[in-house]
């Protein structure tokens, strides 16, 4: 690892290794392989050179949830670090669907229809076959995107079969305020009698129980870059 010189820098290089550490620490603890973990680093509403310090230490793997946002910010990085893996986590919209396909390499938002076929299209049209995860609204919440868990099966078949997407996996978010274990444990119940083998579940507060019940990622901001800047 290159040497550390300034504050920022050492801050997010300690981050990346506590959580990464207590990743291998979980996953061993549950006899799973801690390589089978991948940190998503979200770094949504993140000054710049916080991700510069994430990538300087060797991170490759990033989530942002705005297209705009994202776009603003990583056409530029990515020249510069071509390895990098952005991964849509938030909504998204039929019009930016083209926008998405062109700078990210795994949409894990894909929670209904028009979204499916607009995305296939945009990816035909590019020539950019990426993968996708379905969003699951595991908690049935009114305000929350994500397909409901009783239609995941059918959107999933659907997705896979009417669509031709290539869905890799599932990705929910529990409701605040609530236990997250029932929603990972429905997650990997919905990921298993479908073939589906990648779980984006876990966030900084909850990513440890989530590697516990079988998370392939978890997607932590606050605790690899600090607070954010609302
Ligand atoms: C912001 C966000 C995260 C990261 O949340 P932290 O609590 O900062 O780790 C994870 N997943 C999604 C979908 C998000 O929007």
């Amino acid at each position: 690892m290159a040497t550390v010189d300034n504050p920022v820098d050492r801050e997010i290089t300690e981050n990346l290794t506590r959580i990464r550490d207590r990743i291998s620490a979980t996953a061993q603890k549950w006899s799973r392989a801690a390589t089978d973990v991948e940190l998503v680093a979200v770094s949504k509403k993140q000054p710049i050179e916080r991700l510069e310090a994430a990538l300087k230490a060797g991170h490759r793997i990033f989530g942002e949830n705005r297209v705009q946002e994202a776009k603003a910010k990583w056409p530029e990085l990515k020249s510069r670090y071509m390895d990098v893996q952005l991964h849509l986590i938030g909504p998204l919209q039929t019009n930016k669907a083209k926008e998405a396909v062109a700078l990210f390499d795994v949409i894990q938002s894909v929670d209904r229809l028009k979204l499916a076929r607009i995305l296939a299209k945009e990816m035909a049209d590019a020539d950019r076959q990426i993968p996708v995860y379905i969003q699951v609204n595991t908690g049935e919440e009114e305000q929350k995107a994500g397909v409901g868990p009783g239609e995941a099966d059918d959107f999933i078949r659907q997705c896979r079969e009417d669509v031709g997407l290539d869905v890799q996996g599932l990705m929910c978010i529990p409701p605040a305020g609530e236990q997250p274990a029932p929603h990972f444990a429905l997650l990997v119940k919905i990921a298993d009698r479908n073939g589906i083998k990648k779980l984006s579940m876990g966030m900084s507060a909850d990513f440890e129980t989530a590697v516990q019940l079988g998370a392939t990622s978890v997607r932590v901001g606050t605790g690899v870059f600090g607070l954010r800047t609302e």
